[in-house]
């Protein structure tokens, strides 16, 4: 049966709307196969209001009815189908999700929802792990676009992977990042070739135990079948697969030295995008011979995700990397530790530092401004900054200046890296703003 006919004038109930628009995509999808929608979240109307803006065609063509504020048991004991949203915590002793199993309603996620439509399931890279699943989702993506396969890659790394999924061809590759809590709503489902990155304790919030979390994760090898490929990082040597499950241990080698983005954690996320892009092309049966060397050369130049260490471009010798999503003291010293390591030395590096003051302590930046090429410090908390490194510090002001002054001082061989350690509120409407902008000036031509 077509989505179509299964689901023209259901009743489906989508808990959690999300303030960023997390259930937007899938009440689309299923306005479009005509399915009757009621759409229910714990939030108000008024800290909602983006997400129902994007919506307000759906409710106001009569697809679509809002129960905000609270949600209502009968919505969920009636409907045909319940679809909840990744964000419910502990959702199997939620009592609304509890009610519905118990009257026999179906409950799914969006992310079901796309994986079992995938044209070729054999086509299925699912990538968890507690760090480096964004990471390593898009270096797998990279490489296999790289040499040339339809691919989509969707989940948890954002937008609507459902949506994305009516437009594959039976030839397309899917590779899906996904966090615990959409593998919690998996159970039963698990892709071709597995991955996990590492383990790390994460999210007990959310499944309230270490032995819950870590169960969630191993659900993505549980239902593999022989044949099917898991690659699993280190630390995680002892956990099982199935018989019949070709287990792949991923350690860096020559081939992911020299990558674009710093790290010796991206060099380990690399040699995991290999061994999965490799293995995926080998369970559609494509001779791999001669591929590692293909893949490993579009992973080199994998310039990142946006506005976290990303590569924007390299200009009169020097290097610039917008890493904007930097927003804590702690994250800009990991970004200066990435770029250190290997044979440049700090006085390699000019970064630009300052933001919105959260009240945090700013000294562990200034103290960098001992051993930089170049601190140069912008926004609320530049001045603060300054004055604690006692005066080592190139003052700006503004992200403009910054540039215009990195653009002088840095030289061939160096780097210029964007890492504020704070948020980006008192000159940007958010952190991404910060990194166009960024952006835009070293590409610009202006001095
Ligand atoms: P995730 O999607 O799992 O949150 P990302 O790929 O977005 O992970 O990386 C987030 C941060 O996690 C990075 O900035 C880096 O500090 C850290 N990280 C990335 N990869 C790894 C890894 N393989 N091991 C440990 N830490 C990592």
């Amino acid at each position: 049966m077509n989505d179509r006919d299964r689901f023209l004038g259901k009743r489906v109930t989508v808990m959690g709307l999300g303030r960023f628009g997390g259930g937007v995509g899938v009440a689309r999808w299923f306005a479009r196969r005509g399915a009757r929608l009621l759409i229910t979240d714990l939030d108000t109307h008024d800290r909602l209001g983006p997400s129902i803006e994007s919506i307000a065609d759906l409710i106001r063509q009569g697809h679509a009815v809002l129960r905000l504020g609270g949600h209502d048991e009968a919505d969920f004991t009636s409907a045909d189908l319940v679809v909840v949203g990744p964000a419910v915590p502990r959702p199997w002793e939620n009592r609304y999700l509890v009610a519905a199993g118990r009257a026999g309603v179906e409950i799914t996620t969006e992310i079901r929802l796309a994986v079992e439509r995938v044209p070729d399931p054999r086509r299925v890279v699912g990538v968890t792990g507690s760090a480096g699943k964004s990471t390593t989702s898009a270096m797998i993506a990279c490489a296999l676009e790289g040499i040339g396969e339809p691919t989509l890659l969707g989940g948890n790394i954002g937008g609507s992977l459902l949506d994305a999924i009516d437009r594959a061809e039976p030839d397309t590759r899917v590779v899906v990042e996904l966090s615990s809590f959409m593998l919690h709503h998996l159970a039963g489902w698990s892709p071709p070739v597995a991955v996990v990155t590492n383990f790390a304790s994460n999210h007990l919030d959310w499944h309230g135990s270490l032995e819950h979390y870590r169960a969630s994760k191993q659900a993505l090898l549980a239902s593999q079948v022989p044949g099917d490929v898991a690659v699993l990082g280190p630390g995680l040597e002892g956990w099982t697969v199935n018989e019949g499950v070709r287990r792949v241990a991923p350690t860096p080698g020559p081939g992911v030295e020299d990558l674009i983005i710093p790290g010796e954690h991206n060099r380990l996320n690399a040699a995991t995008a290999v061994e999965a892009a490799l293995a995926s092309l080998e369970r559609t049966g494509r001779d791999t011979a001669g591929l590692r060397q293909a893949l490993e050369g579009h992973i080199r130049r994998f310039p990142g995700l946006d506005h976290r260490l990303r590569f924007v471009m390299e200009r009169d010798g020097v290097r610039y990397y917008n890493d904007s999503k930097s927003t804590t003291p702690e994250s800009t010293l990991l970004a200066c530790a990435a770029f250190a390591d290997g044979a440049r030395s700090m006085r390699r590096i000019h970064l630009i530092v300052g933001g919105y003051d959260k009240g945090a302590d700013v000294s562990p930046m200034a103290r960098l401004s001992e051993s930089l090429g170049g601190l140069y410090t912008i926004g609320a908390t530049g001045p603060a900054i300054d004055r604690a490194s006692g005066g080592r510090t190139i003052p700006c002001g503004t992200i403009e200046a910054a540039v215009r002054q990195c653009r002088m001082r840095a030289g061939p061989g160096d780097v210029v890296v964007l890492s504020p350690g704070c948020a980006s509120w008192d000159q940007f409407e958010n952190f991404e703003a910060r990194g166009r902008r960024f952006r835009d000036l070293v590409q610009g031509d202006s001095p």
